[in-house]
C-alpha cells in the first residue's frame, strides 16, 4: 500500500497508522464534498538543463486537513486511491491545472505542463474524452500538456493499456516516464513504451558526487533516450555542487530544489516573471 514494492515488517504502529489512514480518508471525503476545500496546486519549474531557461513545471497536489494540517501527496494520494476518490480529485486537480496554465501558455508558447495520474485513472473510461474537453473548453493546445506515469505503471500496462497511450498519443498529449530507474522493467522498456520523456529518479542524484555507476548510468539512459527520440528530465537535483556534475550530462530539463521548490501559482508566476502587468 506505501507503493515502490516496499516490504514493511509489522509493529503496532502499523495498526496505528491504519486509523490514521481511516481518519484520513473521512476528511478527504469531506473535502470533496465542500468543493475541494483544502486541496491546492503547487508548480515545480522544469528548467533547461545547459542554461537554467524556463521550460515547463510539474503539478503538485497538496492538502490541508482540517484536523491533522498538511499532508503530503506520498501520503493522501494512496489513500485516494484506496477510497476512490482519486476518480473526483484527479479530474479536479487536471481541470484546475489547465485553468492556470491557460495564461502561462500564451506567454510562453514552449511551455509545457507536467500532471500526475494516477494508474486508476486512465483505466477510467471516461477520463481521456474529459481531458479532452477540458482542453477545448479552456483553449489549451494539448502541445502544452504532459501527463506523467510511472515506470511501473507502464511496464506493466504496456500491452494491455496500448490503445489508451495510443489515443493519448492522437490527442497530441506528451507522456513521461516517471521515477526511471527504480522500478524492475528491462531496458527494452524505452523501444517498447509510447514514453516521450523520461524522468529520471532523484535516487541517482543523491549520491552522485561519490558514486561513479549513478553518474554512468545518467550518461548513459541520456544516450539511449536520445538515439530512439525520448527527452530526458533529471528530478531532484538539490545542490550547485549536484548541478556542475550534471550539467554536462546532456540532459534535456532539469527540477530540483536547487532551481525551485514546489510553489503556489502567485509565487511561481513571480519566480518566472509572469506577472500579470508585463
Ligand atoms: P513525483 O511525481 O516523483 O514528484 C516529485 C517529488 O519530488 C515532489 O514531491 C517534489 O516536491 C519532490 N522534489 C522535487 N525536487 C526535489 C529535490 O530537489 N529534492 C527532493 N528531496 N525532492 C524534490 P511531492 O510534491 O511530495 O510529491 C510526492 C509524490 O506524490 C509525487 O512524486 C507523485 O508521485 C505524487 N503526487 C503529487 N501530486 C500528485 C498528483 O496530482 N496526482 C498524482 N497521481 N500523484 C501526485
Ligand atoms: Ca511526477
Ligand atoms: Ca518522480
Amino acid at each position: 500500500a506505501r507503493g515502490k514494492n516496499q516490504l514493511v515488517p509489522f509493529s503496532p504502529s502499523i495498526l496505528l497508522s491504519k486509523e490514521r489512514s481511516l481518519d484520513l480518508i473521512e476528511h478527504l471525503r469531506t473535502s470533496v464534498e465542500r468543493d475541494f476545500e483544502g486541496f491546492s496546486l503547487a508548480f515545480q519549474p522544469q528548467v533547461d538543463a545547459m542554461t537554467g531557461a524556463l521550460r515547463g513545471a510539474e503539478v503538485l497536489a497538496r492538502w490541508q486537513c482540517a484536523d491533522y494540517g498538511p499532508v503530503g501527496p506520498g501520503e493522501f494520494i494512496p489513500l485516494l486511491e484506496e477510497s476512490g476518490l482519486i476518480h473526483p480529485v484527479g479530474r479536479w486537480i487536471f481541470a484546475s491545472a489547465i485553468r492556470t496554465c491557460s495564461r502561462w501558455v500564451e506567454r510562453l508558447p514552449d511551455f509545457s505542463l507536467s500532471i500526475n495520474l494516477s494508474y486508476l485513472q486512465l483505466s477510467q473510461p471516461d477520463f481521456l474524452p474529459f481531458a479532452r474537453q477540458t482542453l477545448l473548453d479552456m483553449g489549451v493546445d494539448p502541445a502544452h500538456i504532459v501527463l506523467e506515469l510511472t515506470e511501473s505503471y507502464i511496464a506493466s500496462s504496456a500491452d494491455a493499456m496500448s490503445q489508451t497511450f495510443e489515443e493519448i498519443r492522437k490527442m497530441g498529449i506528451r507522456l513521461a516516464m516517471d521515477d526511471f530507474g527504480t522500478g524492475y522493467s528491462s531496458l527494452n522498456i524505452l523501444k517498447r513504451a509510447p514514453a516521450d520523456i523520461v524522468k529520471i529518479d532523484r535516487d541517482f542524484v543523491k549520491g552522485i558526487q561519490n558514486s561513479r555507476f549513478d553518474a554512468t548510468f545518467i550518461r548513459f539512459i541520456v544516450a539511449l533516450c536520445h538515439d530512439v527520440g525520448i527527452h530526458v528530465c533529471l528530478e531532484g537535483v538539490e545542490t550547485q555542487e549536484e548541478y556542475q556534475i550534471v550539467r554536462p550530462m546532456g540532459l534535456d530539463t532539469i527540477q530540483g530544489f536547487y532551481f525551485a521548490r514546489p510553489m503556489a501559482q502567485q509565487d511561481f508566476e513571480r519566480w518566472a516573471a509572469l506577472g500579470r502587468q508585463q
